[in-house]
């Protein structure tokens, strides 16, 4: 473990990068290949095969002997199907092999990813296709190393069948838009602006021994059973602790692997709650971004796995303790090095800026359900709006400086804002505007943190793709609008004045600087008329509102065939979750824990007999019993009625099959949970069938 790692030398070393391609491609294929990553053109078939080529001689000498088509379907998770780059000839003899057309497009037999039906199960077809804009990679699975191909899935009719393909329709849209604001601005150099993203992610790392004894982890990622132990987090003392040695050395490890992938992964850090932590990369164009967060959750479960370790993505493995999510920074830039949302020294003169920050806030406001819809998955559920996440209601923080600039501005006021801790936005690389917000803006969904975004909702397991592909097109269509009206103007300078008054002004209930934790906080956003989407099932139907459609036709992201099969899938995906997690609390509390409560009470009843005929006095052991007694007898009714529900609920489908779910099963699983959770405290800690949160959580 401490051997010496040569970082710059290993750094990228399974990535097919710049380096290599510049290394064992001829200057044209090169240049070739270049030009279509910068503009997406179409490759060459002789670029292909030669890159092909390369590429395959490279991952051989790395020991690679398989290659795969590796994208992101609609589950949420990351697929692959091998091929060996075996090619037979004639004679019985093989070479090894990879063609561009390979390379280009793949056609895996797909029928068995949810596609909303999309695509009928005869007709199974479905083509992977080479995103050139990121790079291939090793994947190493101990023995095996497999070429790992970045794809973009779809139908044989074109439809996509994953994220990838309308987060890449989404960058498009946001670039042509953004660009047409940097020209309206004189800026005739710019040709393509990029959204970047740095995604934060937060997890848990248990022992691994101990979770083996825990269905509910190994089944559903979460815990459905479980009493706090005698401490918490209340003692503050883990929030950027001393990391301890085992799980140091598993990061250790991690770190390595991710920089092998080329994967900058910066900092790491303990989080809140006991055995959370988290690891922020440097950030990277949103596409290259996501891969990046898909492969980081892939090798932080890989890796523990080495040291004994079970990494937990789930966002709410605990009850009552903090939850993990995503951070995912989001930002805007040219091609040419500038970022659009860095507000400079003097934010109230630069008018760029002021312009990006009206199309934001105008963004988030009119689609604040649609970003709620894309931070939503079953998990979740489980913890915004509850204490430690932001709240499920959708606001934007900008701190106090900035929220001033944009009231002189609605108020017509030509006053300068005082802006001493402004200054140092941009010139410092710990923006001032953070420092003042710390507390109050961790409690936002939505913070602006100097020069980008910060959509905190984001769930901890799922695809960053869902919240950028979104991000990327409200801002796009409200940028549209902006350019739409401010190519027309005769006074360009009046015009752009009076439209970041005009907009700043219709959308500043958006805005608010407090703390969303609280309850005075619903009320006000209610009172503002700011919409709290509590749930997965209520936020779905936000894909397939009129407008929704309408805004993702319009700048080519979604057909409306793609966003009402994105409603079915997800439906299904939450039913699924949640009857799944019914089984698994009806296994346990039937099989484990209210045997274990029998023998519990007939321990009990032995006790007071043997007690009492030795003329002792058996009360406690007889008032144990009568608690043990009624809760044991709340459980089981509770089982009996939870069963019922479980298939009922299987029964169904659709949207009405996710609501039962979320209404009565998920009800029934609670109301079966307490009293176990009650028994776990009073029973002796012996016959109790399970590790309890004490062991999981402060055992590592
Ligand atoms: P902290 O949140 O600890 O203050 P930073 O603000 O430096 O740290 O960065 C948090 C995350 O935001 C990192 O993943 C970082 O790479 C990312 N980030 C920084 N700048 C940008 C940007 N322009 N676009 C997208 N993400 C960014
Ligand atoms: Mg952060």
């Amino acid at each position: 473990m401490s051997e010496f790692v040569n970082i710059p030398q290993i750094y990228g070393s399974y990535v097919f990068g710049e380096k290599e391609m510049r290394a064992r491609l001829s200057r044209d294929v090169y240049k070739s290949l270049r030009r279509s990553m910068m503009t997406g053109e179409e490759l060459e078939p002789v670029v292909a095969d030669a890159t092909a080529c390369a590429m395959k001689e490279w991952a051989i000498e790395q020991g690679a002997t398989h290659f795969t088509h590796w994208f992101q379907p609609l589950t949420g998770t990351t697929a692959e199907k091998h091929d060996s780059f075996i090619s037979p000839q004639g004679d019985g003899s093989v070479i090894m092999e990879l063609r561009g057309k390979e390379l280009i497009r793949g056609e895996p037999d797909a029928s068995s990813f949810p596609s909303g039906g999309i695509r009928a199960t005869f007709e199974a077809r479905g083509y992977t296709v080479w995103d050139i804009t990121s790079p291939a990679f090793l994947y190493d699975n101990g023995e095996t190393k497999t070429l790992c191909i970045p794809t973009a899935f779809c139908s044989y009719t074109g439809e996509a069948l994953d994220k990838k393909t309308p987060l890449l329709r989404s960058m498009e849209a946001i670039s042509k838009q953004a660009v047409r604001i940097c020209r309206l601005f004189g800026d005739n150099e710019t040709t393509k602006v990029i959204s970047s993203v740095g995604a934060e992610q937060e997890y848990f790392i248990v022992d691994r021994a101990t979770y083996l004894k825990r269905k509910d982890l190994i089944f559903t990622g979460r815990t459905l059973f479980g009493a706090m132990p005698p401490k918490g987090q209340e003692m503050e003392d883990h929030y950027f602790g001393a990391i301890k040695e085992r799980v140091s050395n598993y990061m250790r490890d991690l770190d390595v692997e991710l920089w092998k992938l080329g994967i900058p992964a910066k900092t790491e850090h303990n989080e809140a709650a006991p055995a959370q932590h988290e690891l922020a990369p440097i950030y990277g164009t949103t596409n290259v971004a996501t891969d990046e967060n898909m492969l980081v959750m892939n090798v932080m479960k890989k890796v523990a796995l080495r040291h004994g370790l079970v990494c937990l993505l789930h966002e709410k493995p605990f009850a009552g303790v903090n939850g993990s999510g995503k951070h995912n920074n989001w930002s805007l830039g040219t091609d040419t090095g500038r970022n659009l949302l860095s507000p400079g020294k003097e934010p109230q003169k630069n008018l760029c800026f002021l312009l990006m920050l009206a199309a934001v806030m105008k963004a988030v406001d009119e689609h604040a359900g649609l970003l709620r819809m894309s931070a939503s998955n079953p998990g979740n559920d489980h913890r915004l709006g509850s204490n430690e996440a932001p709240p499920a209601i959708i606001s934007m923080f900008l701190g106090e400086q900035l929220t001033a600039v944009v009231e002189h501005i609605i108020a017509g006021s030509e006053d300068s804002v005082p802006s001493m801790s402004i200054m140092k936005v941009g010139v410092s690389t710990l923006p001032l505007i953070r420092r003042d917000a710390t507390d109050r803006n961790r409690t936002s969904p939505f913070a602006f943190t100097g020069n980008k975004f910060e959509f905190r909702m984001v769930p901890s397991s799922g695809c960053i793709a869902d919240a950028n592909t979104v991000l990327n097109t409200i801002v796009a269509d409200a940028l549209c609008g902006f350019a739409d009206e401010l190519e027309q103007a005769q006074d360009f300078d009046a015009a752009l004045r009076a439209l970041i008054r005009r907009e700043m002004t219709a959308h500043q209930r958006i805005i608010f600087n407090g703390n969303g934790y609280t309850d005075e906080w619903v009320a006000e956003a209610a009172r503002r008329g700011l919409r709290n989407i509590r749930s997965m099932v209520e936020a779905i139907p936000e894909l397939v509102e009129p407008d929704a459609i309408a805004l993702f036709e319009r700048h080519g992201v979604y057909t409306e065939k793609e966003l009402r099969a994105r409603a079915d899938v997800s439906y299904e995906l939450y039913s699924k979750t949640i009857n799944i997690e019914a089984l698994t609390m009806i296994d346990m509390a039937g099989k484990d824990v209210i045997p274990a409560v029998i023998r519990y009470t007939t321990q009990l009843a032995a006790s007071v007999a043997a007690v009492e005929t030795a003329g002792g006095d058996a009360s406690v052991q007889k008032e144990l019993l009568t608690r043990v007694t009624v809760l044991l007898k709340q459980a089981s009714s509770a089982l009996s009625e939870l069963r019922v529900c479980q298939q009922k609920g299987a029964a169904m489908s659709g949207a009405a099959q996710a609501h039962y779910e979320h209404d009565k099963v998920c009800q029934a699983m609670e109301v079966l949970r307490a009293p176990v959770d009650h028994l776990e405290m009073i029973c002796d800690s012996t016959i109790w069938p399970m590790p309890t949160y004490g062991d999981l959580l402060f055992n590592v």
